[in-house]
Formats: structure tokens, sequence, C-alpha cells
């Protein structure tokens, strides 16, 4: 076997490629190492969205160099959205590495590896083939303990906003098949997956062109998948949020009342600028219909601060949207120019520190509504898929110390919960069990609860209560 180290950096988008780019490779001899030492082949996975990611990756790279000239026979691969915007160009750069692919090249990754193994070639493949290239899926997946992964449904993006590479270096966006789809779906959860993340740039596009049948029927589809607990979905652009969509929420059982609708300003004349194709007043417009929908239901969004030609004004009516929806969460980051994309011409540009003092208002201003959504969770009883182990020891109180459990609400919220309790049954507590937790403790960024509940075998039934509801 040889032995394969990816660095991925970005998105959720990138995290399914790495697997991808796992599973395109193990007919090859090829199985994954978290020792970059270890590696034969190391692969970046990159990220062009903000110039911070694609710096990142070129550091990465480049200490790649000094491993390389310690082990000669290492092979250094650069894949995702940086090798497919730049290429040969890569080559030159970093003499260092090998091969250069685009997101599109994956299923022939197999082949390009053997090529610049066994010619001793230096390869660049960033072609931008037309349709939805599957990968065989009889190579499985490695089973690394996750109840809850990715799968892509789309790819690419038609929508052109002024600031975003997506469409020039993911290309025009085209639909998965959903045989396709739901055969990946279940072989996952054959191997103990219990909740899947439906990924796609704009999901409310999904068949439209290839005439597949729409994202509410794949819902649909994908609620019947047997042993599935949950179904997400990101990212959904508000422009295109349709009644179907919005229905979804109150009718397919296993669909989260969580919803990431990226706004990215609260400004009329800034979101012109971006090309986003909405107003402020659809955007709240469309909250309010979710909420009529599914009055539980946990919004989360993106925000870009210092966009050529924000003024004070704008932002301040970005803290207004905040206020007006108060979101249960949000990212926000600072605009930076990507060269492909036209707002990197745009007159208007924001100092840096602007932006940086723009950013932290923007983030302390959300902090409360944070920290409200949570603590409007206390007192009720919510259903969290185990994850795994909390990478921290509780906090305080008569969990001081105790090793902890730690999992997702419907919502999204992290949920922990001590290890030993007099809950029955949460002894036998293992990744993959749907727990009943009594919320008892709000934090910004999680909650802690007491077990009351705990699913006998997943896809079981609720088992014994150990505390009053
Ligand atoms: S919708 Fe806009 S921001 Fe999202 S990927 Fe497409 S072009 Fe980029």
């Amino acid at each position: 076997m040889h032995q394969l180290y990816i660095n991925t950096i970005g998105c959720q988008m990138n995290v399914y490629d790495s697997d991808q780019i796992e599973r395109a490779l193990t007919p090859s001899g090829y199985s994954r190492t978290d020792q970059l030492e270890d590696a034969d082949l190391v692969i970046v996975n990159t990220c062009a969205i903000r110039s911070k990611a694609e710096q990142k990756a070129f550091s990465f790279v480049g200490r790649l160099a000094k491993l390389k000239r310690r082990n000669p026979d290492l092979l250094v691969g650069v894949g995702g959205c940086v090798a497919q915007q730049e290429g040969e160009k890569i080559l030159a750069r970093a003499p260092h590495v090998d091969l250069v692919f685009g997101p599109k090249a994956i299923p022939r990754l197999g082949r390009l590896v053997e090529r610049v193994r066994l010619q001793g070639l230096r390869v660049v493949d960033t072609e931008d083939t037309d349709g939805f290239e599957e990968l065989d899926l009889a190579s499985g997946f490695r089973d690394d303990g996750q109840v809850a992964r990715f799968v892509t449904i789309m790819q690419g993006c038609d929508n052109f906003c002024t600031y975003c590479v997506v469409p020039y270096v993911r290309g025009r966006e085209t639909s998965r098949h959903p045989d396709r789809i739901l055969e990946e779906i279940r072989m996952l959860v054959a191997g103990g997956v219990r909740e899947v993340t439906l990924l796609g740039q704009n999901v409310n596009s999904y068949g439209l062109k290839e005439d597949l049948g729409s994202f509410a029927e794949l819902l649909a589809r994908v609620d019947r998948v047997e042993g599935l607990a949950r179904i997400r979905f990101t990212t959904s652009h508000p422009k295109d949020l349709s009644d179907d969509l919005i229905d979804a929420f109150a009718r397919v059982c296993k669909l989260c009342p969580h919803i990431h609708l990226p706004v990215q300003s609260g400004a009329d004349r800034v979101l012109k600028r971006m090309n986003r194709q909405y107003t402020r007043a659809d955007y709240l417009e469309r909250i309010g219909r979710l909420r009529r929908a599914r009055p539980d239901i946990a919004i989360t969004s993106d925000f870009i601060v210092g966009f050529p030609g924000e003024t004070e004004a704008d932002f301040e009516q970005t803290l207004g949207l905040i206020e007006a929806v108060g979101f249960d969460g949000v990212f926000a980051f600072m605009y930076s120019d990507r060269s492909v994309a036209p707002a990197a011409q745009f007159k208007g540009k924001v100092e840096d520190a602007l932006k940086k003092e723009r950013l932290q208002r923007l983030l302390r201003h959300q902090e409360v509504f944070t920290l409200r959504a949570s603590k409007g969770l206390i007192g009720s009883f919510q259903d969290v898929l185990v994850e795994g182990f909390s990478a921290r020891p509780g906090l305080a109180g008569d969990h001081a110390g105790a090793r902890q459990w730690s999992g997702r609400t419907p919502g999204n919220k992290i949920v922990n919960f001590d290890q030993d309790t007099d809950c029955a049954g949460s002894q036998n507590v293992h990744p993959g069990l749907l727990i009943g937790v009594r919320i008892e403790k709000a934090f910004t960024h999680s909650l802690w609860g007491r077990p009351v509940w705990v699913e006998e075998k997943p896809g079981g039934s609720k088992g014994d209560t150990c505390h009053a509801a």
C-alpha cells in the first residue's frame, strides 16, 4: 500500500472532494494517513474563495519542498479551486509539484497519478468537462467513525456574484443524477452514517437544467432511505428559495429545521453591486415564510464586510438586518479581491483596518443573538445525534472535568452531556445514537444538558425515560 496524505482547505465541498480523492486512489493502492511524514503522495486540496485561503495553500505547498528534498520519491499534487485557476503556473512557481488537477479531474486521478509515478511526468489536468462525472462507488468509503457525512448533489454555479470565483473555477451548474445520489447515501447508511448534508452551491436549482426533478422531490426520495435519521443541505440562494423547498421543512420528516441562507449584506446598494439579485425586503420576506412554515427553524447566514463601495450607512443596514432576523449564528468575512472576479476591478476599495473594525463590530453584534437563541433552548428537550467525545471536559459545577459526549440538535447546535449519568442506557452511548437531552445550560457556541432517553439501537425505539419530561 502507498500512503496518501490530504490537506483540505476551504468549504464542505472540499471536504467531500477530499473523500472522493481518497476513493479515486484506493484502486491504485493508496490508503489515507494522518501522518504527513509517512506519505508517499501528498495532495493539497485548495480553496480560492478568499486570498487568505489561497495564501495558506501556497504556504503549505512551499513547506513540502523540504520534505521532498528529504524523500525524493515523494509525490506532490495540488487540487481544488486554486489548481483549476492557476493550472500550469503552479508547476512554474513550485518545481517540487508533480501534479495539478481541478475538481472535475478527480474521477481521472488514478490514471494521472500513475503517469506521474511510472513515467516521471509532471501532469496538469484542469479540463472543464461537461456533465457530472461519477466515481465508481465500488471502492466504498473509509469508515473513520463519522456518523454525519456530506454528499454532493451538484457542481458549479451559474449565478456570477461579482465577488466570487466559483463559476470560473468550478464551471457551470451541473446536477448529479438522483439515482446516483441515493446509491451513495444507501452505501453510507449501510456503513453506519445517520445524517447526510446534501451539498451544492445553489441547491434550489438542483435538477432544473437537466430535468432530473426538483430539489424538493430529491429531498422526499432521500427521506425514504431506511436507517437514515437526518437530512441537512447547504447552500440555498435567497433569490431562488422556492415555495416547494419552504414547504419541505414542514413535510419532509427527516429534514432538520435549520437553513443556512447567505445574505452577504443588509444594504440594497451593496447587494446590487454584488449581483445577488434580491433586495433586503425580499430576504426578510423569505425569512418570514420560512418561519411560518417551520416556527422552530434555526437560521444562519454569511456576511461579507468591506465590499468595494460599502459605506458606514450600508454597514449599519447590515447590523440592522442582523437585528431584524435574529440569526442563530453567522459566518462573516472581510472582502478580498479575487483577480478573476469582476469586483476586483470595482472602485471604492475599503481600507483593511476599516474592514477589520467592521468585522469585529458585526461579530460582537451577532453574539447577543447567538446567545439569545441558545438560551431560548434552556428547559427544552432536544434530540441529539451523538458524534463523539467532546474535545474539552466539562467546564463548571457538578460536571467540571467530566468526560463529555458531544452531538448536535436538529437546529445544528452543539450539545455536550456527561458520559456518566443516571439515565438508563447512557452507559451504552456511542456515536450514531440519538439521545433525548434536556437542555440546562447555554453558552455562546454550545449547550449542556442531561440525557433523558437513549435510543436502544440506531433506528430503534426510544429507550427508557429516566427523567420526567
Ligand atoms: S451563488 Fe454567488 S457566491 Fe454562491 S457560488 Fe454562486 S457565484 Fe459564488
